[in-house]
């Protein structure tokens, strides 16, 4: 089963792929994920795209499509996979269609304010990605994680001025594909601003209905 997980910055889509892969048995591909860890790693992509992620813009089509279309290649996405983060452009959910059939696509709806204050104080384990926000979900020590015991960081995109351009970036380039998959027929709109066990809850029940 390949599900598209579609929605603004800061809607919960990672942390809800995280607990939907143990449900469904499949991969959770984020193109976010990818890209920090070639940034990590120092690779030539990871290089290349560093700037572009800091300030909140769009790393180009060609560039991102290449990529999933090699990770989608790996023998683990053969009985499906969860995309979260691509498509983000008309352009990717074009490539996409060429790419594989994609069963379902979850529409997480949150308003603009609850965006800003979850991605303002989202934390994150620079090792695993493991995601806290300083109100919602604390770590048990402030600024450390309750796994490996390693310092917070915060997004360099998850700063005041990328995350206003991350949400103009949004409206514009990737608000169009709710149009483009409604008129596939295959969109399932989720009230994205309860904790992420009930946003699961309603995900699995509605990909089961
Ligand atoms: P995310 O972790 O999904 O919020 O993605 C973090 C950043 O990675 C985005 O703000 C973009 O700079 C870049 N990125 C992730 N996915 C894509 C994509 N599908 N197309 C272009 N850029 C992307």
């Amino acid at each position: 089963m390949n599900i598209v997980l579609l929605g603004p910055p800061g809607a919960g889509k990672g942390t809800l792929a995280a607990l939907l892969k143990n449900e469904l048995g499949v991969p959770h591909i984020s193109t976010g994920d990818i890209f920090r860890s070639n940034i990590k790693n120092g690779t030539e992509l990871g290089r290349k795209v560093q700037g572009i992620l800091a300030s909140g813009g769009l790393v180009p089509d060609e560039v991102t499509i290449e990529m999933v279309r090699g990770r989608l290649g790996e023998d683990d996405t053969a009985s499906g996979c969860i995309l979260d983060g691509f498509p983000r452009t008309i352009a990717q959910a074009e490539a996409l269609d060429e790419m594989a059939s994609i069963n379902a696509v979850i529409n997480f709806v949150l308003d603009d304010e609850e965006v800003v204050k979850r991605l303002s104080g989202r934390r994150l384990a620079p090792s695993t990605g493991r995601i806290y926000h300083i109100v919602t979900n604390p770590p048990k020590q402030e600024g450390i994680d309750d796994e490996t015991g390693e310092k917070l960081i915060q997004r360099d995109d998850d700063k005041p001025e990328a995350i206003r351009h991350r949400l103009e970036v949004y409206r514009k380039e990737t608000a169009p594909l709710i149009d483009y998959y409604r008129g596939k027929g295959n969109i399932i709109d989720i009230d994205a601003s309860p904790a992420p066990e009930a946003v699961l809850s309603a995900v699995v029940e509605a990909l089961n209905g």
